[in-house]
């Protein structure tokens, strides 16, 4: 039951948000000035025209709204405001540590920069991070639709990136006829070159795009992945492998890959004893924030203030950060957990 006290726990409690897009951050505000300055045509005129395309039947229409939208954002200064603004949102919500994703096809193929495009973001994460102590590291989410031959150009600038903070490799957008075998010998690639492995899957597709992703792309995270439950043996995989599942439940209820609230398998992946962590995927495009998520957590899927610390700690050691840097986030995040459930006595 979400009490007064621990409501007041999860909006001031320290958290940690792993699986975010930069693009899905996007306030509808900025939207529509980006589309007006660029000469975008997109399809709303005001904020509320914005809203009205955030109602999707299933995950396709949700990913054409998507496309659409995220047209609007073109220079590297586009680049920097979102990531200023999403930093600023983050930090509001007392997020310490957060790794944020790029899609570059979906930027690349409208003839883009995408060095401009990581040079603005790292910008304005850096601004957020001299302002407000959070720490942001990148990805980049490779759309699995444009198939393996293209990701090489991906991974190369995502490479020539490292060294300012691009720390992820993961492959994303349309799960359903792009499973993820063909793109074992990039994800070899990366790894190879010094980034971690992650990989949307058992999001719309079930257990064989997981098995996929773990056995021939050797990912250590997993978006979504809540199909995972349609297979004991799977599960008992991924516990006993410690890959680490980043469920974004009020995502997977917009996009319909969750039927319910009641039928979400968070609960359960989570007492298999596999580690799971607490995300957001595309906050504007769901309608949702961390904190919602920490209530939704609550209410209706019975968390308690233990298993909330469970998750912000989950996301810490699944965090893509050196060790030294990680054990000073886990010990900087336990005390300031310890202080704050003494303060309010949850
Ligand atoms: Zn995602």
């Amino acid at each position: 039951m979400l009490t007064p006290e621990l409501e007041a726990f999860i909006v001031r409690m320290p958290k940690v948000e792993l699986h975010l897009h930069l693009e899905g951050t996007i306030m509808p505000r900025t939207l529509l000035e980006l589309a007006q300055r660029n000469h975008v045509e997109i399809p709303a005129r005001d904020i509320e025209g914005v809203e009205q395309l955030f109602r999707y039947r299933n995950f396709g229409e949700f990913l054409t709204v998507y496309m659409a939208l995220v047209r609007a954002i073109v220079y590297g200064e586009d680049f920097e405001r979102l990531a200023y603004e999403a930093g600023i949102m983050l930090a509001g919500q007392q997020v310490r540590y957060a790794e944020v994703m790029l899609s570059p096809m979906q930027h690349l193929l409208r003839g883009m920069d995408m060095h401009e495009a990581l040079a603005g973001t790292i910008a304005g994460f850096r601004r957020v991070e001299r302002e407000t102590g959070l720490l942001v590291r990148l990805g980049l989410d490779y759309g699995r639709q444009y198939g393996p031959e293209l990701a090489w150009q991906v991974l190369e600038i995502a490479q020539a990136t490292m060294s300012q903070g691009v720390v992820a490799w993961s492959i994303g957008g349309n799960e359903i006829g792009h499973p993820p075998e063909p793109f074992a010998e990039v994800f070899a690639a990366a790894s190879n070159a010094g980034l971690r492995l992650m990989a949307h899957a058992g999001e719309v597709v079930g257990p064989t795009s997981v098995w996929g992703a773990v056995e021939a792309l050797r990912v250590e995270r997993l978006g979504h992945g809540i199909r995972s439950v349609e297979d004991p043996a799977l599960v008992t995989y991924l516990r006993e492998k410690q890959v680490v599942l980043d469920v974004c439940p009020t995502s997977n209820l917009r996009t319909g890959a969750a039927e319910s609230w009641q039928r979400h398998p968070l609960r359960m992946l989570y007492d298999a004893g596999i580690c799971v962590t607490l995300n957001t995927d595309d906050p504007t495009f769901f309608h949702t924030t961390l904190i919602d998520e920490y209530r939704k957590a609550v209410c209706y899927f019975g968390f308690n203030a233990d298993d909330l610390c469970r998750l912000v700690l989950n996301a810490i050691s699944a965090a893509f950060l050196p060790p030294p840097e990680q054990a000073l986030l886990l010990r900087r995040v336990t005390r300031e957990l310890t202080a704050l459930r003494s303060e309010l006595g949850v």
